[in-house]
């Protein structure tokens, strides 16, 4: 059990914010504050924001992200972006499974299956959601629940594929709620995740894997979260939207 094996990353899901303008104030403001990570950092951001990320991030240590894509490569589907749209564009990331689209917007595991494989074919690097609802985690069923999802999104991926994934536990009860798991609860979660790995793939690839917490953090609770064995970086919502609470997460990471 080692954490150096694995490299943690802080990646912002910047959500349904911020105009050009906004977004181009909030990159400036980050980008220097960011600079001697020792982690890695992405911004994940509407895709009205990600020619002026990628513009702007140019040259920099961040890297930039989309927040969805469709699994057809094109196609009649109005109002969607697919894969390779982003990678042609450069985008480099993509969240997939975040919780706010399994629950408003019908994502199902057979669908976060077919994006992680979309998105794996067009050679983007994926942040993988997973994460029990308040109910499940008072029935007791939180990591059956994680591992069934990590299972299914993961079905048809390689090792040598896996290698451009990371995993995100995310509690949905703590996504912004303001209520966090206790590090204790996102390490024992995330070792399972780490454990489902270890099953389907093996022991080296699980040790190589990050597996991000998110649900609430920010730039108080980060650095007791980022101590935990299998807590390697975080999906930050809310507190990516400021340059300064982003900046503090990254720095807690980069210890
Ligand atoms: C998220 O959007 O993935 C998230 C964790 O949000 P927040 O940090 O606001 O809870």
């Amino acid at each position: 059990m080692n954490k150096e094996l694995r490299r943690a990353v802080i990646a912002g899901n910047w959500k349904m914010n911020k105009t050009r303008p906004e977004a181009k104030a909030l990159i400036e403001e980050l980008a220097p504050l960011v600079a001697q990570a020792k982690c890695g950092v992405v911004i994940c951001v509407p895709y009205t924001n990600l020619q002026t990320a990628l513009d702007l991030t140019a040259g920099t240590n961040i890297k930039v992200g989309a927040e969805n894509c469709h699994w057809a490569k094109s196609g009649a589907f109005t109002g969607e972006i697919s894969a390779e749209m982003l990678a042609e564009m450069g985008v480099e990331y993509v969240v997939i499974g975040h919780s706010e689209r399994r629950q408003y917007f019908g994502e199902t595991d057979v669908t976060v299956n077919q994006r992680v494989r979309a998105a794996l074919d067009a050679g983007l690097k994926v942040i993988l959601c997973v994460g029990e609802l308040l109910e499940q985690r008072e029935q007791g069923i939180t990591e059956e629940i994680c591992s069934m999802q990590t299972k299914i999104a993961l079905g048809g991926v390689s090792e040598e594929e896996l290698k451009n994934i990371i995993i995100a536990y995310e509690p949905v009860w703590a996504i912004g709620t303001g209520k966090t798991a206790t590090a204790d609860q996102a390490n024992e979660v995330n070792g399972c995740i780490r454990g489902v790995i270890a099953k389907l793939y093996g022991e080296a690839a699980a040790q190589a894997m990050t597996v991000q917490y998110g649900g609430s953090m920010n730039a108080k609770n980060a650095e007791e979260l980022l101590s935990k064995e299998h807590v390697d970086g975080g999906l930050i919502g809310g507190a990516s939207l400021k340059a300064q609470d982003f900046a503090t997460i990254v720095a807690a990471a980069s210890k």
